[in-house]
């Protein structure tokens, strides 16, 4: 494993357009500031990047009010107005593509091959939902009296609140903004504070784009303000969110005031099965990519490993060597595979987790330990016989280690994989058709990837079941929770 040594701070930026970075909030078409400011960091280097507006209730109001005077205007464009538009603000994004992925990597850490395979992700569900929402037909339904005629429309449900996490500040935006803004809906996005600078810089393009004043609005700061106002206003008639289940849950709680729609992204807890017959090469490059990807900071991140005996010694040590070879450093520089985590607090649980399973008999094949410097910056860790009781196990770890548990049968390892109140994703390695069948069946999660660790599309529903959340993003499903189904019963006089 090698140390990447960092250079430095706004320098290394070196942004094309230095404009993309904002420090003010953007309600009802206009940059707004605040009367006081938080720190965005680097957590690779702990330089402060920049110090955005802290909005609260105040900056949210305005935000509702000027997304619900756009509202009538924006949903009786044409289908095809509004995807002109989305489809300029795509273009837009990939222009400048490689400023949105430098300003993503200084503010969230990821590696900048990873941000910028993220903003082209992000970028492809603008395209995507433009596309699909000029399709959002409706159906003529055979009435059921002779002179009745039945057709079922479906129109945009209104304002959309929408709340975002930071460990994908681009694409959790997208996901949402791109088929609410695409069915004719206005939204209120709150980014997270630790992350805002891609959400800003997006707005940026969206109005070059010709994105009407207030159809979208960006208000950063007081978080449980403006969550407030998000979830308590009536004018706001969906609510969507994506972060983790605790949070989740009680917002979903306050949106029942006012019978909201919702839609929640929440934690996961992926189990990643490895079976005897399986390719061993697919199954560690699928736990790489699975497990290290963000540093383990994403909610679809394999969390446990269940191997069977038959090749559990094997997978356990090719997985090793492949996770000490990484190299960790800062995203900006040289050739990262791994940056630091988000921050202090999740390099703490990180350790905890990896403290209890050594506690319970773990073995450490690589790594186990924080890093020196100053970012949080935690040692691609592989541990073996991790028993399935764990921390590692029971909860969301989200960070770069991967805990081994042996397994004997099928039966065992369904078992244990659906063992937890989390459905979001789960893995399966195998080469037997039948067995692909069986326990891609049943296994209690919104995705499944066979063979495969990376399952993330904008042309497949993301989401999970059980309390990781409501709803799907991406694909033709994602339409669906922005609009709201209208039945339209005729009486046909008779001659
Ligand atoms: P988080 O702490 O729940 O934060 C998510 C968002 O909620 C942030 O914008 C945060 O704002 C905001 N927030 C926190 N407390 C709030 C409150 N009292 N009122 C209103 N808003 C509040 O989650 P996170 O740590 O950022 O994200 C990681 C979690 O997200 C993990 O559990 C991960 O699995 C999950 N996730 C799920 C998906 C999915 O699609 N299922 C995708 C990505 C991530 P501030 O940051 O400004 O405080």
């Amino acid at each position: 494993m090698n140390a990447v040594a960092s250079l430095g701070e706004r320098q290394r930026l070196a942004l094309q357009r230095p404009d993309l970075l904002r420090e003010q909030g953007f309600v009802g078409g206009a940059w707004v500031g605040g009367a006081t400011a938080f720190d965005v960091t680097n957590p690779a280097t702990g330089d402060v990047l920049a110090r955005p507006a802290r909005l609260g209730r105040t900056e949210a109001e305005t935000a509702v009010a000027a997304a619900a005077a756009a509202l009538p205007a924006w949903s009786a464009r044409p289908a095809k107005a509004r995807a002109d538009i989305l489809k300029a603000w795509h273009r837009l994004i990939l222009q400048h593509a490689e400023d949105l992925a430098r300003l993503m990597t200084a503010e969230q850490g990821k590696p900048l091959a990873e941000a910028r395979g993220e903003v082209a992700y992000a970028a492809a569900f603008l395209e995507w939902f433009a596309e699909e929402a000029r399709r959002v037909y409706g159906v003529t339904i055979p009435g059921h009296m002779a002179d009745k005629r039945i057709v079922v429309t479906h129109e945009a449900v209104g304002v959309v609140g929408a709340i975002t996490p930071w460990n994908f500040p681009a694409a959790m935006i997208t996901r949402k903004v791109g088929p609410a803004l695409a069915v004719g809906c206005t939204v209120v996005l709150k980014p997270s504070e630790l992350t805002p600078l891609s959400a800003l810089a997006l707005a940026v393009l969206a109005e070059e784009a010709g994105l009407p004043e207030g159809v979208l609005n960006i208000v950063m700061g007081d978080a449980p303000e403006i969550g407030d106002v998000l979830t308590t206003d009536p004018r706001v008639r969906k609510f969507t969110f994506t972060g983790s289940t605790p949070v989740g849950k009680m917002l979903a709680a306050r949106c029942a005031g006012t019978v909201k729609r919702v839609s929640l992204e929440l934690g996961g807890n992926a189990p990643f099965l490895v079976f005897d017959d399986a390719d061993l090469d697919k199954a560690v490059a699928g736990a790489m990519a699975s497990k290290f990807r963000n540093t383990g900071q994403t909610c679809v991140c394999a969390n446990r490993f269940y191997v069977q005996a038959g090749v559990y010694d094997a997978f356990a040590a090719r997985l090793a060597e492949a996770a000490a070879a990484l190299n960790v450093g800062d995203g900006l520089s040289g050739p990262t595979e791994q940056g630091p985590l988000i921050d202090e607090r999740a390099r703490e649980k990180v350790s905890t987790h990896v403290a209890d399973a050594l506690g319970g008999g773990a073995r450490v094949l690589t790594g186990g330990a924080a890093m020196d410097g100053p970012g949080a910056f935690f040692e691609p860790t592989v541990l073996a016989d991790v028993g399935p009781g764990a921390l590692l196990c029971r909860e969301e770890t989200f960070g770069p280690v991967a805990g081994l548990v042996r397994f004997e049968t099928e039966a065992e390892a369904i078992a244990l994989a659906n063992d937890t109140s989390a459905g979001l994703a789960a893995y399966v390695f195998t080469r037997d058709n039948a067995r692909v069948w069986r326990v891609g069946g049943a296994l209690q999660y919104g995705m499944v990837g066979i063979n495969t660790g990376l399952i993330s599309t904008e042309v497949a529903p993301f989401g999970g079941v059980k309390e990781s959340g409501l709803g799907r993003e991406g694909s033709l499903y994602g339409v669906r929770d922005y609009v709201d189904t209208k039945t339209l019963c005729l009486e046909v006089e008779p001659e």
